[in-house]
């Protein structure tokens, strides 16, 4: 028996593609997870964060946030977009 087989902690809903621990994993919407090649884009959340600002409807349905929040994510993800570029967002380590 080898212990080679490591067992994945989660799966990317777009590709099917394992992930496992160390990996880096978008947890952007708390029911699904997605690989890096397809977490959701700087570019979507702040546009999502943008509705929300303006009360259609909130992306983060399992968090708590308040609107002070909100416009400070809002600000960073400009700053960052506007720095780094678009790129994937809420990227954890799994
Ligand atoms: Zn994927």
């Amino acid at each position: 028996m080898t212990t080679e087989t490591k067992e994945a902690v989660a799966t990317c809903e777009t590709c099917r593609a394992p992930i496992y621990e160390g990996e880096q994993v978008c947890t952007f919407y708390a029911d699904v997870s997605f690989c890096v090649a397809h977490a959701v884009k700087r570019s979507d959340e702040l546009q999502m964060l943008n509705e929300t600002v303006r009360g259609w409807h909130s992306p983060y349905e399992n968090r708590d946030y308040d609107e002070a929040d909100l416009l400070q994510r809002v600000a960073e993800l400009e700053l960052q977009i506007a720095r780094e570029g678009d790129g994937p967002a809420a990227l954890v380590t799994a």
